[in-house]
């Protein structure tokens, strides 16, 4: 009797629920690069190298521990590109009697994986993805009954489940949150550390000369390669973040600075999302630094905050409302994405800035997503389906459990307050406080409205004025819907005909 153990491309963690009671004697790990994966969204070019290279690196390790792996590639002739194809050959290959997987990370995935059985005609295991510390019952348990979805309630329950940064009952430092402490600007004279980065080694060279070769026409550069492959790399880059970046990462977790992609932040999402890290190791990792006074309190806090309260939140969030939750339209937002998302000439010098970051390394911290490139979809009331794509295809660490969640809850209001108590409207004086990106622009965020004015100002009014019914009466817009109120109809006016222009030049 023969088993087949699926292995994901983001399932790459030895200790996988699916990977469990193998029998190296009779049975077998499948693991499938398809190009329905590689396809469904037009993914940057190092986020496909990243996944391939660390799925075949992942298929050597397995060997080497004595599994036997059946390993289709991309370019294999007889590769359909389907997972119902590709799993129907391999069962046919093996004479299966049992396909044994774990969960899903996607909906649209699990969807299709309960198909299998029927089609395949066998037996088909689909087992919890256990490599998060809330289990989704958990988080279904946490959300039931409630009204409001806030993670600060969800992250002071996991604080206390997993006794992270913990005193007995009580937060260590006496408060839970020290996010006040973490909005300052970067100053000039702050020196940003180098980090380390990866050289390409021949398994990664080999799927960079077929990525260029398939994907030449999808966005971002190749070349330089710098992402880590292995639990080995991914281990040296938290590592180096460790000692270089988490010092720094509370107090300029908000700051932005042209051609500075990473600053402080960790840069290992994309090793959590494939499963190169555990969630509980690197918050365990940053605890430890702090208590060996290594970190301030500040830094320790807000990085495990973002991976035990944001990440397991947002994948909450996603399995509780799927599949309604990418439907909703809160805002009725319908503009096509500009072009300027991809690349195309802007003089908004802080759109530029982030998508040359993202070009060059498919990477934007939190705050570039949420409030330079989320902003503007947000106040151009960009369709959430378009820019949703975007978000998927271009970051390196982007899958849709934490994509969405971010995108549609965050960023857009789509899902109407599900996820955040306001829009993260922001003009262009946010901007400006936050970076060094206004120094090199076109426009002037201190000019409100006329020749000059910064496109965000005009934008943030026109985005309250266009949504007045629908937001008028959330408590938290009262101070701006309050000042709007004093504008007289001749300003409203020009502020809409402003608006109006910029929009339609997208
Ligand atoms: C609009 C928008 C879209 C996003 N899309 C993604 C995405 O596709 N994939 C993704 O992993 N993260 C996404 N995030 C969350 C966050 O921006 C990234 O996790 C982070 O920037 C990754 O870089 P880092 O590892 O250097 O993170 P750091 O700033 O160093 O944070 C440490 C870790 O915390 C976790 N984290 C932080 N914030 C969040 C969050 N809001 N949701 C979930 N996890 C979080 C990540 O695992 C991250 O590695 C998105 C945020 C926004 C606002
Ligand atoms: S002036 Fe406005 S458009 Fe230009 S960088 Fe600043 S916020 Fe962006």
């Amino acid at each position: 009797m023969s088993r087949l153990h699926l292995v994901l491309g983001d399932q790459l963690s030895l200790g996988l629920s699916s990977l469990r009671g193998l029998d190296p004697a009779t049975d077998t790990v499948l693991m499938l690069e398809v190009a329905q994966e590689t396809d469904y969204v037009p993914h940057h070019k190092q986020k496909i190298v990243l996944i391939l290279s660390a799925m075949r690196h992942f298929a050597d390790e397995l060997r080497a521990q004595g599994m036997k792996v059946d390993y289709v590639a991309l370019d294999d002739p007889a590769n359909t590109g389907s997972f119902t194809k590709e799993i129907a050959r391999a069962v046919a290959r093996h004479a299966a009697s049992t396909l044994i997987m774990t969960q899903p990370g996607e909906w649209r995935v699990l969807e299709a994986a309960k198909t299998w059985s029927d089609a395949l005609h066998i037996p088909v295991e689909i087992r919890p993805d256990e490599r998060f510390l809330a289990s989704l019952e958990q988080f279904a348990d946490w959300a039931r009954g409630r009204k409001l979805f806030r993670m600060e309630h969800f992250y002071r329950d996991m604080r206390r489940k997993t006794g992270l940064l913990m005193e007995g009952s009580e937060p260590v430092g006496g408060q839970w949150n020290f996010d006040q402490d973490n909005r300052k600007r970067l100053p000039a004279k702050v020196a940003v550390p180098s980090r380390l980065r990866f050289e390409p080694d021949p398994v990664t060279r080999e799927v960079m000369d077929l990525v260029g070769a398939r994907f030449d026409n999808h966005f971002g550069d190749l070349e330089p390669f710098g992402w880590a492959v292995t639990r080995q790399g991914a281990l040296a880059a938290l590592d180096n973040f460790l000692t270089v970046g988490l010092p720094s990462f509370g107090d300029y977790q908000d700051a932005m600075k042209a051609g500075e992609p990473f600053l402080f932040h960790s840069i290992v999402s994309p090793y959590l999302n494939l499963g190169l890290l555990s969630p509980l190791e690197v918050c365990q990792a940053a605890e430890t630094a702090w208590r060996a006074g290594d970190v301030p309190l500040n830094a320790a806090e807000g990085f495990i905050r973002q991976i035990l309260g944001w990440r397991e939140y947002v994948r909450g969030i996603y399995w509780l409302n799927m599949p309604s939750y990418a439907a909703s339209n809160a805002l009725s937002a319908k503009r096509d994405l500009p072009g300027l998302y991809w690349g195309a000439p802007t003089d908004l010098n802080c759109l530029k800035q982030a998508v040359g970051d993202i070009r060059k390394t498919a990477y934007g911290h939190h705050i570039q997503r949420l409030m330079v490139t989320g902003n503007f979809a947000l106040l151009a009331g960009i369709e959430p389906a378009q820019i949703e794509a975007w978000y998927l295809a271009v970051y390196i660490d982007a899958f849709e459990w934490v994509e969405l969640p971010n995108v549609h809850g965050m960023a857009l209001f789509a899902d109407g307050g599900l996820m955040a108590s306001k829009p993260y409207a922001a003009s262009g004086a946010y901007i400006q406080k936050m970076s060094d990106y206004c120094q090199g622009c076109a426009y002037d965020p201190a000019i409100k409205i006329g020749p000059g004015a910064c496109p965000f100002n005009y934008l943030y009014w026109n985005f309250l004025i266009e949504n007045e019914t629908v937001l008028k009466g959330n408590m938290r817009l009262a101070m701006p819907y309050k000042t709007l109120s004093g504008f007289t109809p001749e300003r409203r006016q020009s502020i809409k005909d402003q608006a109006g222009e910029f929009l339609a030049g997208l």
